[in-house]
C-alpha cells in the first residue's frame, strides 16, 4: 500500500491532508516521495522556525541524543535548566513550566490563574475572559477558552468558567470580567487560526492598565506568534506591556514538541510541588533543540524578519486579486478575491507551500528563508491570486 493509502486506512481521519506525502527537505525547500520540490511558507504551523533538516539545530538534538533522551522530572538535567535561565533571561519573566504542546502549555496558564486567585481571594473567583475569534487548544478545557462557537458542540460538557470579549472593544472585556468576578484575562496579540488579526495597541494596553489595577492576571497567549515569529522575540514586547503569564509552543521547539509557561513576579510561587507536572515536560531533547532556537533569536535575526515581512506586505498589498493582508512579522494573512482553498491548491501545483486560516490564505515561512526563495514563493503567490 502506498503512504497515502496506509495513513488513510490506519490514522485517525481528524485531518484534511493535501495530497502529497513529504519525505525530506532543507531549510525552506521540502521535496516530496516523487521528487518534486516545493518552498514551505507554512513551517509545519510556525514550528520549523529554521526550517527543516537546519544543520545547528540538528547538532543541538543529536548531541543531546547521544547523552540521553529523557529522565522524567524527579531529576535534575542541564538542558532543562538552561533553556529555562535563557527565557527568563530574554524576557525578565521568573520562571517557566515546561510541557509538550500549545494546549498544554495553556491548561498550566489556566490551572495558574485559578490557583492564585483562589489562594488570595478563595472561592468564586475563577472566570477567565478570552476573545471571540480567539483559539487556545483543543483539550476540553482550552476547547472551551477557545472563543468561536463552532468549537463549542458535539464534545460536551466543556470546562466551565470561560467568557468571551469582542475584541478591540475594551469595554466588552471590563464588562464580563466585573460581571464574572473573573482572575484572568487570556488573549493572543495577532489571532492566529481566527484569521490572523493583529490586535489594536490602544485595546491591548487598555486591557493591561484594567488587569494591573484590578489585580486580573494577563495571560499571553504567544503559542503561534512568539519565538521571533512577529519581529520580536515575543510579540507582547511590541505592544508595551507585561503579561503576568505568558504561553508558548510550535517555534519554541523548532520541530520537536515543547510548551512553555513562563510565570511574572506575580504567578512565580503560584505552582508548588505536586501541584501540576507532566512526565515528558522538560524533555532533554526537546530543550537541547529549543535552547539552540532561542539562543540564534538576535537582533540582526530579528531585523530580517522585520525587513522580510515588510517586502511581504508591500509585494502582496497591491497586487490583483488582494483585497487585504493582515498579521505582524512573518505571521501574514492574505484576503483574497480568490477562494483561498483554491489558492492553496494552485500554489501547490506550482511549487509553493502556503496555509489558510478561517478565509484567509495565511503565511508563515522559516524566519531565515533567503531572499531568492521568498521572492520566488511571493510570485508564485501573486500568480494565483489574481
Ligand atoms: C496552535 C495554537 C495552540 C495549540 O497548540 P498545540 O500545540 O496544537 O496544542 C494554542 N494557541 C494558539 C494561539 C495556537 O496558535
Amino acid at each position: 500500500m502506498s503512504i497515502t493509502s496506509l495513513d488513510n486506512t490506519f490514522v485517525a481521519s481528524t485531518y484534511g491532508r493535501f495530497p502529497i506525502e513529504l519525505s525530506h527537505g532543507k531549510g525552506a525547500k521540502l521535496v516530496d516521495t516523487n521528487g518534486k520540490e516545493y518552498i514551505d511558507m507554512g513551517t509545519g504551523i510556525a514550528v520549523n522556525l529554521f526550517g527543516v533538516c537546519d544543520d545547528e539545530w540538528n547538532a543541538a538534538v543529536k548531541a543531546q541524543l547521544d547523552k540521553l533522551a529523557h529522565t522524567s522530572n524527579l531529576y535534575y538535567t542541564e538542558p532543562c535548566a538552561k533553556l529555562a535561565e535563557i527565557l527568563c533571561a530574554r524576557t525578565g519573566m521568573k520562571k517557566v513550566f515546561f510541557s509538550n504542546s500549545g494546549a498544554e502549555a495553556n491548561e498550566c496558564a489556566i490551572k495558574t490563574a485559578r490557583r492564585y486567585s483562589f489562594k488570595k481571594y478563595g472561592d468564586g473567583r475563577s472566570t477567565i475572559v478570552t476573545l471571540k475569534q480567539s483559539f487556545h487548544g483543543r483539550t476540553i478545557t482550552t476547547l472551551a477558552a477557545t472563543g468561536q462557537d463552532s468549537f463549542h458542540t458535539e464534545f460536551g460538557p466543556f470546562t466551565e468558567g470561560f467568557v468571551y470579549a469582542d475584541a478591540n472593544d475594551i469595554n466588552s472585556v471590563i464588562t464580563l470580567a466585573e460581571e464574572n468576578n473573573a482572575c484572568a484575562v487570556m488573549m493572543e496579540l495577532v489571532q492566529g487560526e481566527g484569521g490572523v488579526m493583529k490586535l489594536d495597541e490602544a485595546f491591548v494596553t487598555a486591557v493591561a492598565d484594567f488587569c494591573n489595577k484590578n489585580d486580573i492576571l494577563l495571560i499571553i497567549d504567544e503559542v503561534q506568534t512568539g519565538n521571533g515569529r512577529t519581529g520580536s522575540l515575543y510579540a507582547y514586547e511590541q505592544f508595551g506591556i507585561i503579561p503576568d503569564i505568558v504561553s508558548t509552543a510550535k517555534g519554541l521547539g523548532g520541530g520537536l514538541p515543547i510548551g512553555a509557561t513562563m510565570f511574572g513576579t506575580k504567578t512565580d510561587d503560584v505552582l508548588t510541588p505536586g501541584s501540576h507536572g507532566s512526565t515528558f515536560g522538560g524533555n532533554p531533547v526537546c530543550c537541547a533543540g529549543a535552547y539552540n532556537i532561542i539562543s540564534r533569536i538576535d537582533d540582526k535575526l530579528l531585523s530580517d524578519v522585520k525587513a522580510k515581512s515588510e517586502y511581504i506586505f508591500n509585494e502582496l498589498g497591491s497586487a490583483d486579486g488582494i483585497k487585504s493582508v493582515s498579521g505582524m512579522g512573518l505571521m501574514i494573512g492574505l484576503e483574497t478575491e480568490k477562494d483561498a482553498k483554491e489558492i492553496v491548491a494552485l500554489c501547490r501545483e506550482k511549487g509553493v507551500l502556503v496555509l489558510t486560516a478561517k478565509t484567509k490564505v495565511r503565511l508563515l515561512p522559516p524566519l531565515n528563508i533567503t531572499m531568492e526563495e521568498l521572492t520566488k514563493a511571493v510570485n508564485v503567490i501573486k500568480e494565483c491570486i489574481k
